[in-house]
C-alpha cells in the first residue's frame, strides 16, 4: 500500500466522517451566502442543493451504526450530488444546445440508484453490495464528466475543464479501491470499508473543489457579461445607431488613429450632404427621410477601402478620411458613391438623391480640424454651383481656392 494511503488509513473513519459533514455544511453554506447576496444565474441554487444534500447524505453516513436503515436515504443524497451538478450545468448552459435532457439524467440516475439498491434489499446479495455502489457512483460521475465535455463552452472554460477532471476522478476513484482490494485478494465484505479514510477524504477535496468551480463559472459568465455590456455601451457611444457608421467624435478618434497610422503623409478629407433632403423629409416624411440616410451611408461604406474612416457628422452631413489617396482618386470616390447610390434609387424606383461633396488634402502640419473647415468651404461652394458635384479646395497663402468641380451622376443639377 502507498505510504500516503496507510496514512490516511490509519485515521479515524467516524471522526474524518464527521469532520467531512462539517466542512461541507460550512461549504453549502458560503455557497448559500454567496447566492444570497451576489448576482447568480440560473442552475445555481442547483448546485447549492447538491452541496447540501451531499452533507446531509453524509450526516446520514455517521448514523448507520445506531440506524443501518439511513444507509438508504444517505447513499441516495450522495448518488444524487453528480446529478444535481449536472442539472445546474444544464440550467446554466441552457442558452445553447446540449446533449441529453433532464429526463436521460433522471432515468441514469434511477439506473445506477435501483443497481445498488436491488444488493442491498436483497441478503443474499450482501457482498455485492459494495461493488454495486461503486459501479453505480462511476457510471454517474462519468456521466457528469461525459456531459461536462461535450459541452460546446468547454474549449473557452478553464473552469469546466477542471470540473470535467474532477468529475472523472470521482469516476475512477471507488474503482481504484475496488481493484485495490482485489488485487490485494481483500474482498471488500461491507459498504462500510467505502468509508475508508482515504474514500472520505478524496470525496471531500472534490466537493470542496466543485464548489469552488461552480463560483469559478459564475464568475467567468460575469465578467463575459460585463465585457459583452462594455461592447455594447461602446458601439452605442461610438456608432450612429441609424446609419450605422462612426458618429462625429468616434470619426475624430478613428480619423486621429488612421493619421498617425499612415505611413504617407497625404490623406484627403471629403464632407458630402444630401441635396434638398429637407424636401424629402418634408415631401415624403421622415421614415422616407430615414431611409434616403441609411441608402447614402451604405453606398459609401460599399465604395470606399477598409482603411477609408467615414463618419456622419449629424443631420445629412457625411465626412470621410482617405489615408494615402490624392484629390483625384477622392473625386472618383465621390463619382463612385453618387453612381452608386443612384443606382440603388433606380433599382427600388423611389428615391432621387443627389449628393454634393467638398474636397480637400491635409497639407502638412495642417490639423484635421482645419481641413474639415476647408472642407466644410468646397461643399458650400458645391451647392451654391448648383448641387451634385464635387469641389476641391487648396490652401495657398491664407486662402481656400476652389478648383475645377466635377459633376456627379448622371442627371446634372437638380
Ligand atoms: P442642401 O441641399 O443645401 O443640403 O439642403 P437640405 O435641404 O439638404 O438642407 P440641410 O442639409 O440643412 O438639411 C438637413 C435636414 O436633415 C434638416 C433636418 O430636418 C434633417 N435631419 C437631420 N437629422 C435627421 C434624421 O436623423 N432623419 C431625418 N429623416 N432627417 C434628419
Ligand atoms: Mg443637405
Amino acid at each position: 500500500m502507498p505510504a500516503s494511503a496507510s496514512l490516511l488509513d490509519s485515521l479515524h473513519a467516524p471522526t474524518l466522517l464527521w469532520l467531512a459533514v462539517v466542512v461541507m455544511v460550512a461549504a453549502a453554506a458560503i455557497m448559500s451566502l454567496f447566492g444570497l447576496t451576489h448576482r447568480v444565474y440560473r442552475g445555481y441554487r442547483w448546485w447549492m442543493l447538491a452541496m447540501w444534500l451531499a452533507a446531509l447524505g453524509g450526516g446520514l453516513q455517521m448514523l448507520r451504526g445506531v440506524w443501518p436503515a439511513a444507509v438508504v436515504p444517505g447513499n441516495l443524497l450522495l448518488l444524487v450530488w453528480p446529478m444535481l451538478i449536472v442539472t445546474g450545468l444544464r440550467r446554466f448552459f441552457s442558452r445553447g444546445p446540449l446533449s441529453g435532457s433532464s429526463t436521460t439524467d433522471a432515468l441514469v440516475f434511477v439506473g445506477a440508484y435501483l443497481l445498488w439498491f436491488v444488493t442491498w434489499a436483497l441478503p443474499e446479495l450482501q457482498s455485492w453490495r459494495t461493488y454495486a455502489y461503486s459501479t453505480a457512483m462511476m457510471l454517474l460521475h462519468l456521466y457528469a464528466a461525459a456531459f461536462v465535455l461535450v459541452l460546446p463552452e468547454l474549449r473557452r472554460s478553464p473552469s469546466l475543464r477542471t470540473l470535467f477532471c474532477v468529475m472523472l476522478a470521482q469516476a475512477v476513484l471507488p474503482i481504484l479501491r475496488l481493484s485495490w482490494h482485489l488485487a490485494t485478494d481483500t474482498p471488500v465484505q461491507s459498504a462500510l470499508t467505502l468509508l475508508s479514510p482515504m474514500v472520505i477524504v478524496a470525496t471531500l477535496v472534490a466537493m470542496l473543489f466543485a464548489v469552488y468551480l461552480c463560483l469559478a463559472l459564475t464568475h467567468e459568465r460575469t465578467e463575459t457579461d460585463l465585457k459583452e455590456s462594455q461592447r455594447q455601451l461602446r458601439v452605442l457611444a461610438d456608432i450612429d445607431m441609424l446609419t450605422q457608421v462612426p458618429n462625429r467624435r468616434h470619426f475624430e478618434e478613428l480619423a486621429a488613429a488612421a493619421l498617425t497610422q499612415s505611413s504617407q503623409a497625404r490623406a484627403v478629407v471629403m464632407l458630402f450632404d444630401i441635396d434638398h433632403f429637407k424636401a424629402i423629409n418634408d415631401s415624403r416624411g421622415h421614415a422616407v427621410g430615414d431611409v434616403a440616410l441609411k441608402r447614402v451611408a451604405r453606398s459609401a461604406r460599399d465604395t470606399l477601402r477598409s482603411r477609408d474612416v467615414l463618419g456622419r457628422l449629424g443631420g445629412d452631413e457625411f465626412i470621410a478620411l482617405l489615408p494615402g489617396a490624392s484629390v483625384d482618386d477622392a473625386l472618383h470616390a465621390a463619382e463612385r458613391i453618387a453612381r452608386r447610390l443612384e443606382q440603388e434609387c433606380s433599382q427600388n424606383g423611389d428615391l432621387h438623391l443627389g449628393l454634393s461633396f467638398g474636397v480637400v488634402k491635409i497639407e502638412s502640419g495642417e490639423s484635421l480640424e482645419s481641413a474639415q473647415h476647408r472642407a466644410d468651404l468646397a461643399l458650400y461652394e458645391a451647392k451654391r454651383q448648383g448641387r451634385r458635384r464635387a469641389v476641391p479646395a487648396t490652401r495657398e497663402g491664407g486662402d481656400t481656392v476652389f478648383g475645377e468641380s466635377r459633376r456627379l451622376g448622371l442627371n446634372g443639377e437638380s
